[in-house]
């Protein structure tokens, strides 16, 4: 538990999209534990996203269902929040999906890349669009954390759309980050290597130990595993006053991959 003394977060009011699982859905928790006023969860999961809020309580998180890649659904998911709880603090743009298939450039199969870029490029771009726009009309001096991959900054040998789409987030925090500052916005990036999370396990078949043991096997780092709550532990540092003067920071969990 978090004694109230360390509550990086007292009062704030934060959206996590993708929050109904994985990465989203550790940082939630650690965002209600350290005195976060409001989390708003934003995914398509509406099963487990309801599940997420009951059990972190109603009064401290709200679900609210939007697929990032429709602009008027993040719009109105931001605008709504701003309306209820009065402002917005923390914009965590998480959502993602995986590679669309195992192809090489050789194969690349369009209508899956489509798919990829429009919820891993175009979301995040819609979330942070949306988000930067209340947190200047409202003159709040927010932080917005995107989640790329290490794969946002290295090649990969398959899964060339999410290799793209990584590099697109990379790109958007950049630009996004040297824009903002004017307003006291900061914009930053957390990308871990592979976590167990279902979108890991399902891409490469495998269950969790499986998947830990892989990501263990690659890094540099020997009998450390990267854990979602590693990941959300990294948010909550860019989230929080912690890192008051960092922004346009890609920070990699990658072991010393
Ligand atoms: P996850 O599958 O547990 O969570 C992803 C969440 O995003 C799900 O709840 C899903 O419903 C939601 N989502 C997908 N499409 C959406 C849409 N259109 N609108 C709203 N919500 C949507 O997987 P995760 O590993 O926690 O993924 C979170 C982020 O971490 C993703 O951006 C992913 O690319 C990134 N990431 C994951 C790993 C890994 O190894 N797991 C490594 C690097 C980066």
């Amino acid at each position: 538990m978090t004694d109230s003394s360390n509550k990086k977060l007292q009062g704030k009011v934060a959206i996590i999209t993708g929050g109904a699982s994985g990465i989203g859905e550790a940082t939630a928790h650690l965002f209600a534990q350290h005195g976060a006023r409001m989390v708003v969860i934003a995914d398509i999961q509406d099963q487990l996203g309801h599940q997420v809020a009951t059990s972190i309580g109603i009064d401290k998180c709200q679900y609210v269902h939007c697929d990032v890649s429709d602009e008027d659904q993040v719009k109105n998911m931001v605008e709504s929040t701003v309306q209820k709880h009065g402002q917005l603090d923390i914009m965590f743009s998480n959502a993602g999906t995986g590679s669309s298939s195992d192809q090489t450039i050789l194969e690349l199969d369009l209508s899956g890349f489509d798919k990829v870029i429009k919820i891993n490029a175009r979301g995040m771009a819609l979330c942070v669009k949306h988000a930067a726009r209340v947190m200047v009309e409202k003159r709040v001096k927010g932080s917005i954390i995107c989640t790329g991959s290490v794969a946002a900054s290295q090649g990969r040998k398959v899964f060339t759309d999410y290799c793209m789409s990584k590099h697109a987030v990379l790109g958007l925090v950049r630009a996004a980050s040297v824009q903002l500052g004017q307003h006291g916005i900061r914009v930053n990036c957390v990308s871990p290597s592979m976590v167990a999370t279902p979108m890991s396990c399902d891409a490469l078949g495998m269950d969790a130990e499986q998947v830990e043991k892989i990501s263990e096997s690659s890094s540099s780092l020997k009998g450390v595993v990267l854990k979602v709550g590693d990941v959300a532990n990294a948010v909550l540092f860019l989230a929080s006053d912690d890192s008051g003067f960092v922004t346009g920071l890609d920070l990699k969990l990658d072991g010393g991959t």
